[in-house]
This record gives structure tokens, sequence and C-alpha cells, in this order.
């Protein structure tokens, strides 16, 4: 199904109040919140609507988080399984939906390609169809712009297959052989699984990424978290502080009606696991001798959430049932440091290691020495630019359905106020052209 833009306009107009750059959940609900607030804007979407939802994720893709966790402003999941999780379609018609509740001025197709500060003070946006004037931009883009590809891949023979996660799409795309799945962060490890369910011999080079429990004393993981406030906690008070943008997430999965990732029972299915990735050299892989560690520093992770899920119970005096202490099901033998791929009969890598953002069009100091944006609460430094929809941009939920929707209003706050009531933006006349 496609989105009907809204009455959107053929062509840029010379100056808007506000540009929002993007067109997915974060682009969708400031448009949302600037159209309650009567705020003149356009959105521009480089391909369509939930892009990234529709062509940038697998076959049997889902939801990791729950359906009841899909909090869109004023457009809360609605559908007959808050506890289940949304399949990749299902997700798409979601956002449609949203969208289609919003009617953003939005245009589809076009790409920014610079945004720069203009003689007059307002930013200079450059587009695919032309260039405009805005005084303020918010910059919903996703931050999953560059898949990453270790350098070292290109020594890999010809003979293999390599595909990132981003471009994966089921079991058969890929030739006949066994594969090596590189990363164990969500993507990496549901990858795994969804090719080892397919019955292929699958090879896993494991990292760092932490993992979570899914159902613990009788109710899902993250019903207990959000009982327990973990989803209000703000990046100013995380312990990390803004490290944590930069964590891996836990793994888990919402294939099958949900269930958490144990890759010792996989290995005991027969998935061969490895440790980080260190380098290739003629087709042989070799791995950091860091497997045993990496597996027991996620299970510690597993267990002081499930530590700290016991202790809230205790304190608020809940009955929930008792659940068998974590054991190891597999312990590997050593730490395997190479794959010769050939003599493995791999055929295929894929590549799930995550992905850059690439702010390179925006030409405006508000980046650090590492090219991460700079922001409080989204708010950066250059007066006028915003970032939305980014992981711990303010909580757990800011870059999850969970979270953009307050991210966004807090954004659009802060726009009103600094173009203040006598501002051409916010007023009557503005609201009645926007809604038109
Ligand atoms: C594999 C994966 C699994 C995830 N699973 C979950 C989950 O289970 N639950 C959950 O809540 N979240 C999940 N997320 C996180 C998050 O919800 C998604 O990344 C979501 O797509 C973020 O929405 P967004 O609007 O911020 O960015 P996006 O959906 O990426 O939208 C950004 C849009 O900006 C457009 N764009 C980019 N650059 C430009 C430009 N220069 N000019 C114009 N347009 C541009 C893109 O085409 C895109 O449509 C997952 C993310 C990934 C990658």
């Amino acid at each position: 199904m496609s989105t009907t833009p809204s009455p959107a306009p053929a062509e840029l107009a010379p100056h808007y109040p506000v540009v929002v750059v993007g067109g997915g959940q974060a682009g969708l609900s400031t448009s949302h919140y600037l159209k309650q607030q009567g705020i003149a804007h356009v959105v521009l979407e480089k391909r369509r609507v939930g892009h990234s939802w529709r062509s940038e994720r697998w076959d049997s893709f889902c939801l990791v988080t729950p359906n009841w966790q899909c909090r869109l402003p004023d457009f809360p999941y609605a559908g007959p399984e808050p506890q289940g999780f949304m399949l990749r379609d299902q997700i798409v018609a979601y956002l449609e939906a949203f969208a289609a509740r919003v009617q953003p001025p939005l245009i589809e197709g076009v790409a920014v390609t610079r945004v720069s500060r203009h003689v007059s003070g307002a930013f200079e946006v450059d587009t695919s169809i032309g260039r405009c004037l805005a005084d303020h931009v918010v910059v919903a883009t996703g931050g999953y712009d560059i898949p990453i590809v270790p350098p070292c891949a290109h020594g890999l023979p010809d003979s293999i297959t390599q595909v990132h996660s981003v471009a994966y799409r089921n079991p058969a795309q890929l030739p006949p052989g066994e594969v090596l799945v590189v990363g164990s962060g969500q993507s990496g490890v549901q990858i795994m699984e969804d090719l080892h369910l397919a019955g292929r011999k699958v090879h896993l080079a494991v990292g760092s990424a932490p993992r979570s429990p899914r159902v613990y004393r009788g109710r899902e993981a993250t019903e207990w978290l959000h009982e327990m406030g973990f989803y209000e906690l703000t990046v100013d008070r995380h312990p990390l502080g803004d490290e944590a943008r930069h964590k891996t997430n836990h793994y888990m999965t919402g294939r099958d009606g949900g269930h958490e990732i144990d890759l010792r029972r996989f290995a005991l299915e027969g998935v061969k696991l490895y440790g980080t990735l260190a380098d290739i050299r003629g087709g042989v892989v070799g791995f950091k001798a860091d497997l045993t560690r990496n597996l027991d520093e996620a299970d510690e992770v597993y267990c002081s959430i499930r530590r700290d899920i016991d202790a809230y119970i205790a304190r608020a005096g809940i009955e929930a049932p008792e659940e068998a202490p974590f054991h190891k099901a597999w312990v590997p033998q050593g730490d395997p440091e190479q794959l010769d791929l050939q003599a493995a009969g791999i055929t295929s890598i894929v590549w799930a290691i995550g992905f850059r953002a690439d702010y390179r069009w925006i030409d405006l100091p508000a980046f650090d020495g590492r090219g991460h944006p700079r922001f409080t609460r989204g708010v950066s430094p250059v007066p006028g630019l915003y970032f939305l929809g980014l992981p711990w941009l303010n909580t757990w939920g800011s870059g999850r359905f969970l979270g953009v929707a307050d991210d966004a209003r807090h954004l659009v706050d802060v726009i009103r106020q600094r173009l203040g009531d006598a501002r051409e933006g916010v007023n009557t006349e503005a609201a009645q052209a926007v809604a038109a």
C-alpha cells in the first residue's frame, strides 16, 4: 500500500519555518505535533514513507519490542495482539496508517543534500529538487545510513557471496553451502536463527552484545522493566551517560510469539560459534580468543536483568512464579581462532555488525570529534537545528516506537517557543494552510 502524500506542495516553497528531513516514524511524529501547533513546515523524504521498515528488513523480520510499545503520538497500537510482535509488513501498515492520520505536508522522493547557514541567518537547505530556506531544521534520518563491512572483507575470495544484514532477505537468497554470520547483535542472532530454522548450517562470530530474558517470573521482561520505571530513565541519569547511545542492544527475538536467544542452546543444535572477527587472510577468517568471555558476559547481563526483576518483585511484595536458576547449557571447549572457509564448505557471509550514521550533508558545527551529533534532548548547539529518533536521545525508547512521541513533542515545544507567538509560523492562518 502506498501512502498518499497529503496535500503535498508540487515543489519547494522558497522558505519554511520548519523543514523536517526524513519521513520515518520520527519525521512523521514531528509533523504531527507541528500540525497540532499550527506551525508551517514540510517533510522531505528521500524515498517513501516507512522506507527503512519496508525495504531494509528481511522477510521474516518482526519487532523485538512488543506491540504495546508502539506508541506513535495519538496513534498507539490498537490491534488484537498488544503482547505480540508485528511482522515487517504489519509495521509498514501501522506506519502508513499513522501517515494517513497525520496527513503531513510531505514530499517523497526528495533527498536533502546539504544544510548550511545562509547569509540571512536562516538555514539553506539544498535538495534534489532545488533549494529553500528554513528557520528550523529537524534531522530525522534514522542514523542507520552506512552498512558497516570491515575493510578486511576485500580479502575474501570472489567465490564467497557477501551480504549485509540490510540486504539479507531470506535463506534462499544465499547460494547452497554453509553460512558465516558475523555479529551477534539483534540482527545477527535473528538472521542466524532464520538460517538455522531453514536447515542451513550456520557459523556465528559472537561479539560483545548483551542479551535479555524474554519472559521471566510469569511476565514479559519488558512489562517488568516498564513497571520498574526503566523506560523513564533519562540519559543524563544513566550510569554510562552519553556513552549509553553507543552500546549494542540486548538480543532476543519476537519471532513466533517471542523468545530469548541463548546461543549456547544453538551450539547444542549444531550452530558453530566463534569469537569476534579479527582478520581475513586468503580465505581463512581469524577470530579473537574471546568466545568464552563474550558468552559469559552476555549471560551476566541476562542474569543481572533477572536479578533486578527479582529484587523488584521482592520489594513490591508481588506474587510471581519462581524460575529455575540459570545454567550454562553448553560451554565451548576453548576459543576457536581460525575458520578456513573452503574447508568448512562456507559459501556466504552475512555481515551483521551494524551501521554508521552519515551526517556529511550537514555543514554546521553540531558534531563532536567522532562525528556524533551533539545535543541535549535533540536540541543541538546550533540554534534551530535538531535531531530526533536516535538511541538514548533522551530515553531508551527514543530510537524506537516507544519514546519518539515524547521527544518529538519536546522538540516542537522548543521550536514553538523559539518561533514566538508573533512569528508567521504560529498563527491561525498558517495552521489553516497546513491543515488544508
Ligand atoms: C534491524 C532493526 C531492528 C529494529 N527493531 C526495532 C524494534 O523491534 N522496535 C523498535 O521500536 N525499534 C526498532 N528499531 C529501531 C527504530 O525503530 C527504527 O530504526 C526506525 O526505523 C527509526 O525510525 P526513524 O524515523 O528515526 O528513522 P527511519 O525509519 O530510518 O527513517 C528515516 C527516513 O529518512 C530518510 N532520509 C535519510 N536521509 C535523508 C535525506 N538526506 N533527505 C531526505 N530523507 C532522508 C530515509 O529514506 C528514511 O525513510 C530497529 C532498527 C533496526 C535497524
